[in-house]
């Protein structure tokens, strides 16, 4: 195949899409006539995208992020823009400014979050590989929640250039599919240096899965069966763990005592992030204008609370509060040695294993409309945000089911180690998952 034109009619029960591409053009490739889903907060050159804001409805970014440049140059059919939460905030996809994406194992429940769209449309078949993105669980959290694959890289794995930042230290581009090798061939494709983004690294992927775990010493910490995660999933991704050791594999249990730190370090740090990032949406620029005939400061109120939803308003209030003075040393200062110290704790971990293993998320997929409180959803966040606290690559990979809902398992590994935690997950899907 050399090009020519995808047709993509996508019966989107679930609503997995914000906006469809109904010819979507595809050249030749590696990913050549493949349909690829891309998550609405990636710029895609002539197709809006909207972040699942109000705010930016009607905004059409006039050029391509790097990974959508690279996808189109290995021949990729981009059919659409996925659901999300709105600007990444939320673990369920019910945040989103459209309305919630259905999950489609069971429709009464969420698909997980942020990335909810995208995991959505690969598991219901209507794409066969996705992009998400994860600042602290986007990737794995809606992965785990719909039985597929999906890998947040090692920080600067992946060019952030033309991704709408939310929290830009702690968040990657990744990719999400049915199985491990679609994802470890579209990590393939959007992996690479570009100068445009300052945090990119020059280590491009290039990896052929390897089912061979044997001797491979798996960490499994303490913690990451603690309080809060239900008992029937901790029995899953505890079989899955056997699993592995009947293939060949070490298990070390171990200690990782900055986890009890670590989700405040999180909403602090994206918080306080998010409020500076968010600062641009003011209506001028982008999106729906504001009000010309009013005070500046008055249009600007005007347009910012029209146009965000609830969860962002609360957010962008939280992170401007923990930066303002007088208080900065008291929250960001102090998160920011928070994340130093599980940074330093998966250093001496990765001293002693390979890979660390546990559940990717502690429940299984919630009922739509379930959690209503904002802090229970953040603690929902607690296993996966280490990971982007450090930059570390992590993975979730299904692991069996309870509730008849999908179980993820979650395999962490050292920085740049990404095609370790990759073999990891082959092994398992090859020769463990049940
Ligand atoms: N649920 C987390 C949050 O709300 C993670 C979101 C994400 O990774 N974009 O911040």
């Amino acid at each position: 195949m050399t090009g020519g034109v995808f047709h993509f009619r996508p019966d989107d029960r679930y609503h997995a899409f914000i906006t469809c591409c109904e010819e979507a053009a595809y050249g030749g490739g590696h990913l050549s006539g493949i349909p690829v889903a891309v998550k609405d907060n990636i710029s895609t050159k002539g197709i809006m995208t909207t972040c699942a804001s109000a705010i930016l409805w009607g905004y059409v970014p006039p050029y391509n992020a790097y990974v959508v440049d690279r996808l189109k140059s290995e021949g990729a059919a981009i059919v659409g823009k996925t659901n999300m939460d709105e600007f990444g905030m939320g673990t369920t996809t019910e945040n989103s400014a459209f309305g919630p994406t259905l999950n489609p194992i069971d429709t009464g429940r969420v698909p997980g979050g942020s990335s909810g769209g995208s995991a959505a449309a690969v598991a219901a078949g209507m794409v066969r590989m996705a992009l998400g993105t994860d600042t602290g669980g986007s990737i794995r959290c809606p992965a785990a929640f719909c039985g597929i694959v999906g890998l947040k890289p090692t920080y600067g794995r992946v060019s952030r250039y033309g991704l709408i930042a939310y929290a830009n230290s702690l968040e990657q581009i990744g990719p999400m599919a049915a199985n491990v090798s679609d994802v470890n061939l579209l990590m393939s494709i959007i992996t690479g240096h570009d100068p445009r983004d300052s945090t990119s690294y020059d280590q491009p992927y290039h990896h052929v899965p390897d089912p061979d775990i044997h001797g491979l010493r798996v960490g499994v910490p303490e913690e990451f069966f603690g309080k809060g995660v239900d008992p029937r999933v901790a029995s899953v991704v505890w079989d899955a763990i056997s699993r592995m050791e009947n293939q060949g594999a070490e298990i070390i249990s171990c200690r990782m005592p900055s986890m009890s730190a670590a989700l405040a370090a999180y909403y602090v740090t994206c918080t306080s992030e998010a409020s500076s990032n968010l600062a641009r949406f003011d209506g001028v620029r982008y999106g729906p204008g504001a009000d010309p005939k009013k005070q500046w400061h008055e249009a600007f109120q005007e347009r910012r609370r029209e146009g965000f939803g609830k969860e962002v308003r609360r957010r962008i209030l939280l992170g401007t509060f923990a930066l303002s003075s007088g208080y900065y040393g008291k929250y960001y200062a102090k998160a920011q040695t928070a994340r130093q110290e599980v940074r330093d704790d998966f250093r001496r971990l990765f001293r002693e294993v390979d890979v660390l293993a546990g559940p990717t998320m502690p429940t299984i997929a919630f009922k739509l409309g379930e959690k209503t409180d904002p802090l229970s959803m953040y603690l929902s966040d607690v296993l996966t945000v280490p990971a982007n606290l450090a930059g570390v690559p992590a993975i979730s990979v299904p692991c069996g089911t309870s509730e008849g809902m999908p179980v993820g398992l979650q395999i962490m590994g050292r920085w740049f180690e990404d095609e370790r935690v990759v073999d990891a997950a082959f092994a398992f899907e090859q020769g463990g998952a049940s």
